[in-house]
């Protein structure tokens, strides 16, 4: 009803301290994705798996993959290197959420050596519905979630097969499935109270006409923050849609979509599509000056 998609105190506060769902936040406070999740559960027509997952990021790159231990290890030098550190994320380079083990050990090794940190993870949903208590138990404030159509018959031109429960699924079979999963997985984190930023990839010709009813759903569904991103489709990418010519949109398609989805959910505007493993504040990539063989690791 009204009151689960009105913003209250605890969300605003929530909020604020993270760059991604804060436009004043983003100036004032830095983010830090940790790339230890390498596999995926399902296949976009948009990701070749040699870049970096559009759950969050941006094709073209390719993170260094860490082990948790690692990862933290780095956090810890990053958060004493750059004050203004305020989120760990787990965005990929695969799905976080298809590497339940290392995905939730990073996580709970952040929780113990570094508190004051806001957690952050993002998603395809395929999982979510598993794994909400857990969530909620260490401690992750922000999941984001890339919903790209509620009708299966779009979501089949979008996604070429998952796996779920040992069985593959394709087809319409397999959008329904993952339909299903992503609203569960997206209503029972906002009956937790934590907030939910949802991204859908802007696919000209395929969902265009539909994300207006996405970002009406998701509004019912208690969400923050939506971002519509522009697909990235270079025929160099190698990915499905790059292969069959999609095109991208352009830039006043994707305004003016933004434009009248923003009559019911507040747009990002400020998304970089930054890399799975981006150091600094948005629009900045300080991962370089962060090299894997100065952090100090104690198994
Ligand atoms: Fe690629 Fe991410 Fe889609 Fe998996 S969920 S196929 S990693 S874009
Ligand atoms: Fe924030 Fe977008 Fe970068 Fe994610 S990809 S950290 S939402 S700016």
């Amino acid at each position: 009803g009204q009151g689960s998609t009105r913003v209250n105190d605890t969300q605003a506060s929530k909020a604020a301290q993270h760059p991604c769902y804060s436009i004043s936040g983003h100036h004032r406070f830095a983010r830090m994705h940790l790339a230890v999740a390498p596999a995926c559960n399902l296949q976009c027509n948009y990701c070749n798996r040699k870049y970096d997952c559009s759950n969050e990021s941006r094709p073209g790159v390719v993170s260094e993959l860490l082990l948790p231990e690692q990862a933290v290890a780095k956090a810890r030098q990053v958060a004493a290197a750059i004050p203004q550190l305020s989120v760990v994320g787990i965005a990929g380079p695969g799905d976080p959420l298809a590497n339940i083990g290392r995905t939730f050990q990073t996580l709970e090794l952040l929780r113990q050596q570094l508190p004051d940190l806001k957690l952050c993870l993002s998603t395809n949903g395929l999982m979510l519905p598993s794994v909400i208590d857990r969530l909620v138990d260490v401690g992750v404030d922000h999941v984001t979630v890339t919903l790209n159509a509620l009708d299966p018959a779009i979501a089949e031109q979008i996604y070429a097969w998952l796996w779920f429960d040992g069985e593959r699924y394709t087809g319409r079979s397999a959008a329904q499935l993952l339909i299903e999963r992503q609203a569960e997985g997206i209503r029972k984190l906002t009956e937790k109270g934590i907030l939910v930023k949802i991204n859908s990839v802007l696919i000209p010709g395929i969902n265009d006409q539909h994300l207006l009813a996405v970002s009406q759903q998701i509004k019912q569904w208690g969400a923050f923050l939506h971002n519509i991103m522009p697909l990235i489709s270079r025929p160099e990418h190698g990915t499905v849609f790059g292969l069959n010519g999609q095109p991208e949109p352009e830039a006043d398609q994707t305004a003016a979509i933004r434009q009248a989805c923003g009559s019911s959910m507040p747009q990002m505007m400020h998304c970089q599509q930054c890399r799975a493993d981006a150091i600094g504040m948005l629009g900045e990539d300080r991962n370089a000056a962060f090299p894997l063989s100065a952090v100090p690791v104690t198994p």
